[in-house]
């Protein structure tokens, strides 16, 4: 009998690559059937977890040669099912890959392997008074190769912005075994910018193998501080308030009733439970300018109704609040056995009304939603929580979640703010998108990778086999020159 393909693969990385680097067995296989989205799962052929950068591109060379469908994986924290496996192929894992390659504080920039922890860079950039400013708040595991493909965002990126912003170049495996170098360590490089279509491209245009980092000087001055609301409402015309009169805050996050319980049984922070809403705002920049926006942004929230504000005595306090923040997600586990987290976005101006939405989708469905959000970039996280072992109760939450989602379309907003389409949302893509837009994301992810190998099934709806949901209706050019007709 002929050998398989896949054996044809394991006989070749044997002769060429550590044992340790392969993963054979069914059991160990299976760790790795889904990311941070558990409702998707697969088990891939083969796992490779190269040892080194050159054991990654001769493996991912000899998975081309092959012939095999193949997905690239960093910690697997991702929330849209981007790396999950493709059960007739490979998975590519870069957990070894954690080294910090160069630092450079003159021209603030770091060179990193794909598989360093996005927080372990800004340890280890601090003796140079610096940081990575992007800050998922999953970024005690997620790597920096899962944060140039999503694109990550973070609490602070309403001020500094998303990896987008502070990756300058990076080295990119082709699904043809090509290894090309985009973007460049200057502000400017010459010709379209290509860094910037690999960055967000879930993993769909290749590998991602080095990346050069911008890197910011930590600010002289921060304050951070929560504003308790009696309502979500009022909390919501608040940020808009803040930021239409011009002000930046480097992080303005929402939580509501629901949110701040749960986030206070999970870490005691001393959260006050009895509000309706909060936000944590933090102020950063030179100690002026600071203490000045402190009193406006104080100000602001006293006009809103803000019944009041415990602002961080001190580092340790601060860091107790962004403890509680971060850890919304996992402690919407302690309150409910299972939970789907949106991602929409939305003008900021629109905030009131969809929050308002989205509490009467949980009243009419009966299910409880918490809010837990990044305020100031209008991007949701709303957690719709249900019970699995209630019959057709995890089919009711998708459904609402996806008339959140609805809601925030019709509002002018966005699929996804940071976490990405994956395999998630990847039907819900016509909503957003016209049929010409898709046949040109198409297009381009076909001139990455021609025989459509690498990530698969993710981020592109594929017509006739997801159930894609169809958006608005678009004439066919035919109909509008009047040569055909719709019947
Ligand atoms: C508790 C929690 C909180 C979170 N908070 C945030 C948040 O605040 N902001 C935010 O943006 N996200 C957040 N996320 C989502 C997730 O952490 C990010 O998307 C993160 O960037 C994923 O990194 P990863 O290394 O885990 O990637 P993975 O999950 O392993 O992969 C994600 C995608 O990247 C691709 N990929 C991975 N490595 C490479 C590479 N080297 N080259 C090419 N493609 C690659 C994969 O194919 C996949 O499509 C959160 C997740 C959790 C669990």
């Amino acid at each position: 009998m002929a050998a398989s393909r896949i054996d044809i693969l394991i006989d070749r990385l044997r002769s060429s690559v550590e044992r340790s680097s392969l993963i054979l067995e069914a059991a160990e296989r299976q760790a790795y059937s889904c990311d941070g989205l558990t409702s998707h799962r697969a088990v891939p052929k083969l796992v490779i977890v190269p040892a080194s950068r050159e054991e990654l591109i001769a493996s991912v060379r000899a998975v081309i040669d092959v012939d095999l469908p193949w997905v690239a994986r960093g910690a697997g924290t991702g929330l849209s099912g981007g790396a999950l496996p493709d059960e007739e192929g490979v998975l590519v894992v870069t957990s070894r890959l954690k080294a910090i390659l160069e630092v450079d504080p003159i021209s603030r920039i770091a060179v990193v392997e794909p598989g360093v922890v996005n927080l372990e860079l800004s340890k280890a950039v601090l003796p140079h008074g610096l940081y990575f400013a992007p800050d998922p708040s999953s970024q005690i595991a997620c790597s920096i190769g899962g944060n140039v493909a999503e694109n990550s965002g973070g609490a602070h990126c309403f001020k500094y912005g998303f990896t987008t912003h502070h990756v300058l170049a990076l080295e990119l495996l082709l699904p043809t075994g090509e290894l090309l170098w985009l973007g460049s360590e200057g502000m400017d490089g010459p010709g379209p910018d290509l860094r910037g279509v690999v960055i967000g491209s879930e993993g769909t245009l290749g590998i991602v193998t080095r990346v050069v980092c911008r890197l910011l000087p930590l600010p002289e001055a921060r304050r951070t501080f929560l504003a308790y609301f009696d309502s979500v409402a009022a909390a919501a015309e608040a940020v808009s308030d803040v930021v239409s009169r011009g002000i930046t805050p480097a992080a303005i996050e929402m939580m509501d009733h629901l949110a701040i319980a749960a986030c206070e049984i999970a870490t005691g922070a001393g959260l006050d439970t009895t509000a309706q809403s909060c936000l944590l705002l933090e102020l950063d920049g030179e100690a002026d300018e600071v203490a000045q926006e402190f009193l406006s942004v104080r100000a602001l929230m006293d006009l809103h109704g803000s019944s009041h504000v415990w602002e961080a005595a001190n580092e340790e306090e601060r860091a107790l609040m962004w403890l509680a923040r971060k850890a919304a997600f996992a402690a919407a586990g302690r309150v409910a056995p299972a939970y789907i987290v949106q991602d929409g976005v939305v003008p900021r101006s629109a905030l009131p009304r969809v929050l308002e939405g989205i509490g009467r989708l949980g009243v009419e469905s009966g299910l409880s939603i918490l809010n837990v959000f990044h305020a100031g970039d209008g991007n949701l996280h709303p957690l719709v929580t249900y019970d699995p072992s209630i019959e057709g109760q995890e089919a009711l939450a998708e459904e609402v979640a996806a008339k959140i989602l609805t809601l925030c379309l019709e509002e002018g907003g966005s699929l996804t703010g940071e976490h990405g389409i994956g395999v998630d949302k990847v039907c819900h893509m016509p909503e957003m998108f016209t049929a010409d837009d898709l046949t040109t994301f198409e297009r381009l992810r076909g001139a990455f990778d021609p025989s459509g190998m690498c990530n698969r099934g993710k981020l592109l709806p594929t017509p006739r086999l997801c159930g894609e949901r169809p958006g608005r209706y678009q004439p066919h050019p035919l109909e509008e020159a009047g040569l055909g007709e719709r019947w």
